[in-house]
């Protein structure tokens, strides 16, 4: 998914955050990806507010997608660990 920048119309790529990534995994890493902001190479961070509603509505849509695959992901280490103590 690829969206543009509101400000210069380049592309724009999901934040992500390592420190998030070691708090909370990669569990915690996506979650911070689906309700970042999104980074410009040339203006920084831009706010979800600062995109065009049907882009945002977009967004929202992604994030949830993104947080369902993380609930599963959750979910599946939680069963794998479980299954492992047997
Ligand atoms: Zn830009």
């Amino acid at each position: 998914m690829a969206y543009q920048c509101p400000r210069c119309g380049q592309a724009v790529a999901r934040g992500s955050s390592s420190t998030a990534g070691i708090a909370g995994g990669l569990v915690g890493a996506l979650l911070y990806s689906a309700f970042g902001g999104f980074q410009c190479k040339k203006c920084g961070t831009i706010p979800k507010k600062e995109f065009p509603p049907e882009v945002q509505s977009k967004m929202m849509v992604g994030s949830l997608l993104m947080v369902g695959a993380a609930v599963l992901l959750l979910v599946g280490v939680i069963v794998l660990v479980a299954v492992l103590q047997h």
